[in-house]
């Protein structure tokens, strides 16, 4: 066998899910093991749905992951096109030759008529097989079928004895009795190649050696496997990626956090986070280190050590992943993936200045441990980039708790005002000198003051906090409170 070729040949759906990004993953580790091509292909002969603007998400999504395409629709490639719909002229060649080596046969059958057929087989207590009607037909009876306006579909030929064993690369032999199976459908009514014909044509002409794909087609290999063998063609080898199932091991849907690659990417999940975390469904680095990158993954993958069993999603684990991340990725990084973010929800400007991104770093390096994912970061830091804050219930409720919290607020404002330096050393020996002169406990200034600078009653260290958020917007935060608590 020459070198390694693989696919992702999605259907446009217009969203990259969790199961979909999975397996191109997969597929693209084991390329770049094998120093392989990674060849994307978009299946979208199923006419309903093939607009193309809804391959457009899936390939920002492969893209944002990191994971680039050899040959594709947009980059071309020795054995385009890389889009089904453009690809019909190949269907119909390689159909003819099915046709006239006997190997297939039209099919003049209405949805009707083969309706009464599975009805007769159910009342009969029969499993519903084609009964193989116009298998036989004449000329002259297929010219009749047409001139009453039918239009046939083609079938394959499939022997009525026999076993079909898929030699998969993850669960093992797998077998299917060719009985079961029917003459099934290579070409519909409407001229389309069927899902299972224009696979197997494309991974033939593409020269794909591993068709790496969802175990939801486990059930389609065994018929791809007898047209590999009608067209007397070499068969690639199959792995069947396990299930992704959600923690109850029911189907996993969006109710378990499960999302589209673009939601995640709005969320602000990270990429090298969420690469990481499909990696792991199915795959494991090594037993003692769960963090790693494409490039680490691309040195030690292979299909064949992917778990048999489903893999289980679990949302907490990815966040806690994407936290992780967060907290150690180079903090300019951070601040160029976070920006946009800030941008949206009108905290930073849309050119800031490089003191405001001086600013904006310092304000995510206090911060980093605090949120999970980027859009979470709004959240916890916006009290650093407004004049005015909004005050939540229990920072209020401290804050009025004790009468003599106003008084005791203006005196740090007073003491703030005149400290020389602006750092957190300077702020808290000031907070510690006025605790000891009023002869109150540290919790007595430091919770309402919390309370007073950033609404909240939890956060980074309260020095810390002040001395980066400035003099200016600290002072001005504590004034916003002395209105609120007495108004004039
Ligand atoms: N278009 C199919 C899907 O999206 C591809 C299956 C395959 O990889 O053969 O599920």
């Amino acid at each position: 066998m020459g070198p390694v070729r693989v696919r992702f040949a999605p259907s446009p759906t217009g969203e990259l899910h969790v199961g979909g990004a999975r397996t191109a993953l997969f597929n693209w580790l084991f390329a770049r093991r094998f120093g392989g091509q990674f060849i994307l292909r978009i299946e979208d002969t199923d006419q309903t749905r093939s607009r193309e603007d809804l391959m457009t998400p899936i390939m920002d999504g492969l893209r944002w992951l990191g994971l680039q395409w050899d040959e594709g629709p947009d980059i071309g490639g020795p054995v385009g096109p890389y889009l089904q719909s453009r690809r019909l002229d190949l269907y119909r060649t390689y159909l003819r030759q099915l046709i006239s080596a006997g190997k297939a046969y039209y099919c003049y059958c209405t949805p009707d008529e083969l309706a009464e057929q599975r009805a007769n087989a159910r009342a009969a207590g029969q499993p519903y097989r084609y009964d193989r009607r116009c298998l036989y037909l004449t000329p002259e009876e297929q010219k009749h079928r047409l001139d009453e306006g039918r239009t046939p579909v083609v079938r394959l030929f499939v022997p009525d004895e026999g076993t079909v064993t898929v030699h998969d690369l993850i669960r093992g032999d797998v077998s299917f009795e060719k009985g079961l199976l029917d003459d099934f459908i290579l070409v519909k009514s409407d001229g389309m190649p069927t899902y299972n014909f224009a696979c197997v044509v494309d991974d033939h002409l593409m020269g794909i050696t591993h068709v790496i794909r969802a175990e939801e087609h486990l059930s389609n290999t065994p018929k791809q496997m007898l047209l590999y063998e009608a067209f007397g063609w070499e068969m690639p080898a199959f792995a069947h990626v396990p299930m992704i199932l959600a923690p109850d091991r029911t189907k996993l849907s969006k109710r378990h956090g499960a999302k589209g690659v673009g939601e995640y990417r709005q969320e602000g999940i990270l990429a090298p986070a969420l690469a990481n975390y499909l990696a792991l469904l199915g795959w494991s680095y090594d037993l003692s280190q769960e963090f790693f990158t494409l490039a680490q993954a691309a040195e030690r993958f292979d299909i064949t050590d992917v778990n048999k069993t489903a893999a289980i999603y679990n949302n907490d684990k990815l966040e806690w992943m994407n936290a992780a991340y967060i907290r150690t990725i180079p903090l300019e990084e951070l601040a160029e993936l976070a920006l946009p973010f800030f941008r949206d929800a009108g905290l930073v400007p849309p050119e800031p200045s490089e003191a405001e991104m001086a600013y904006f770093r310092n304000v995510l390096g206090l911060m980093r441990e605090r949120f999970r994912t980027l859009r979470e970061a709004v959240e916890t830091t916006g009290y650093f980039f407004v004049d005015e804050i909004t005050v939540q219930p229990d920072a209020e409720a401290r804050l009025k708790k004790d009468p003599g919290t106003p008084e005791l607020l203006k005196q740090v404002s007073t003491l703030l005002s005149a400290l020389p330096d602006w750092d957190s050393g300077s702020i808290e020996q000031a907070c510690r000198g006025l605790i000891a002169q009023l002869n109150i406990k540290s919790g007595d200034l430091i919770h309402p003051l919390r309370a007073a600078v950033t609404g909240r009653t939890v956060g980074a260290g309260l020095f810390e906090t002040m001395a980066v958020m400035g003099r200016n917007r600290t002072l001005a935060h504590i004034d916003q409170m002395l209105r609120v608590l007495a108004p004039q």
